[in-house]
């Protein structure tokens, strides 16, 4: 008999629902939600009065153990997996980078060997470099290797800039194969030529980051990668959104048909171009930077209108130490750690602030990232027969962020000092209590590689 619980007296919250029921689990799956649930006698009955019972947080979009060719992140997958845990996130959907003369297969075969020790589970974007004209059907092994989707990159050279002409061909094919391709937009030129300007007025302290890598970048870059993913009728995604200008062309390319999504995330929600000015910029260095304040506000409206379809983090788990080895823009490692705050703080910042409700941050945080990578109703749902990841989120009560009372090995956060509402006071992964009552119950390597489903659409 496989072990059984009964998460009782909570809230249950879905896209569409917030109500009083208990959830029934058995072994790794949601047997039934309800008020009048008969459990085994020897189930154990979990107390969530008072608690919020989300769905098990998606994070589609982090970068755990991120080796650039440039720099490497010196993170494991167990230490960030319970990082993860600690935030209420059950899944990742993380990448598996082709280095130049790989194969697909050897590139998500050697990735299966680092996430091994993951408490959570997990799925697999790739990261194509080197598919040179004619080899584009190579994207074909990746329906049978369970990894769905593509990520593309229109700046960063030598290492994984595209130019029109591959994102053209690859987007062609990747929409052959059912997969979705992620895209990161900022025009390289204008990108090349802000920096190189900074650079012969010699501002390359960290403080001219954000001047360097201008928002025009983004949009422009935005633009163009909907338009080419329209002429080949590929589904896209357009990675973490810092300007409103940008979701709001992916949310009008939708409502004319295409298969076009936008993703945002804490940092630009909540964080804004003014942290440069201050004292220690080294917090936030990111590509694409933080912007005006306007543009914050700008993302949140688009958030609150139900135009932006996910929210992720964009984790990166650079130390401390390597943000502060050079007071150089050119020179400091980009991204910032996040999976383990991106629950409270758009609890905090979305909901409790009033912009949005539970059931907007459910959709963005479990079920639109499960739909759109091929995951659903498996994960991101609260349903009979989906796995039992879940979430309880006890709303009352204030916290602070502080970077010692935080998992990761990064030994700072972008959050520092912020106010954050409610906590987690438990994470479930297939019925198994990862965290409970902040203690990190999970056993190294019982996270799952997510086999998903290329995503199914009319050509
Ligand atoms: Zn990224």
């Amino acid at each position: 008999m496989k072990p059984s619980r009964l998460i009782q007296g909570g809230t249950v919250v879905t896209p569409t629902a917030m109500y009083k029921a208990d959830v029934l689990i058995q072994g790794e799956q949601i047997q039934a939600i309800g008020t009048d649930l008969a459990p085994h006698p020897s189930a154990e009955v979990v107390d969530a009065t008072g608690l919020l019972v989300l769905p098990g947080v998606i994070d589609a979009h982090a970068h755990i153990v991120l080796d650039t060719g440039i720099y490497k992140t010196p993170d494991d997958w167990l230490t960030e997996s319970r990082a993860a845990s600690f935030g209420g996130v059950t899944t990742v959907v993380d990448f598996a980078t082709q280095f130049p003369g790989q194969s697909l297969e050897e590139a998500v075969a050697a990735r299966l060997e680092e996430t091994r020790p993951s408490t959570i589970d997990y799925g697999l974007h790739v990261m194509i470099t080197d598919l040179p004209p004619g080899q584009e059907d190579a994207l074909g092994v990746l329906p049978e290797l369970g990894t769905t989707s593509i990520k593309l990159y229109t700046t960063y050279r030598p290492n994984y800039y595209a130019d029109d002409a591959t994102l053209l061909r690859l987007m062609e094919a990747a929409g052959r194969y059912g997969l979705v391709t992620l895209v990161h937009c900022e025009n390289d030129a204008i990108v090349t030529a802000a920096t190189e300007a900074l650079v012969t007025a010699g501002k390359t302290s960290l403080r001219y980051h954000g001047a360097a890598r201008p928002m025009l970048a983004e949009e422009e870059a935005a633009a163009r990668v909907l338009l080419l993913a329209e002429a080949v009728q590929a589904p896209v995604v357009i990675a973490h959104n810092s300007s409103p200008r940008t979701s709001a062309m992916v949310a009008a390319a939708r409502e004319q048909g295409q298969l076009a999504f936008s993703e945002t995330t804490p940092q630009y929600l909540i964080l804004d171009a003014s942290l440069y000015e201050g004292s220690e910029p080294w917090r936030y260095i990111l590509q694409p930077p933080l912007r005006a304040p306007e543009a914050r506000k700008g993302l949140w409206e688009l958030v609150v209108a139900g135009q932006i379809d996910m929210l992720i983090t964009d984790h990166c788990d650079y130390t401390q130490a390597q943000k502060l080895e050079h007071d150089d823009f050119r020179k400091t490692p980009g991204g910032l750690p996040g999976l383990e705050t991106l629950l409270p703080l758009i609890a905090t910042y979305g909901v409790a602030a009033g912009h949005i409700d539970w059931m907007d941050l459910v959709r963005m945080l479990a079920e639109n990232p499960a739909q759109i990578y091929g995951m659903w109703p498996r994960k991101g749902a609260l349903l009979p027969g989906s796995d039992a990841d879940l979430v309880l989120y006890d709303p009352a009560g204030e916290d602070t962020i502080n970077a010692e009372k935080l998992h990761t090995l990064a030994g700072y956060t972008p959050y520092e000092g912020l106010r954050v509402q409610g906590r987690v006071v438990a994470t479930l992964r297939r019925g198994e209590f990862l965290v409970r009552e902040g203690e990190f119950l999970a056993e190294a390597g019982s996270g799952q590689f997510l086999h998903r489903q290329p995503m199914e659409f009319e050509s």
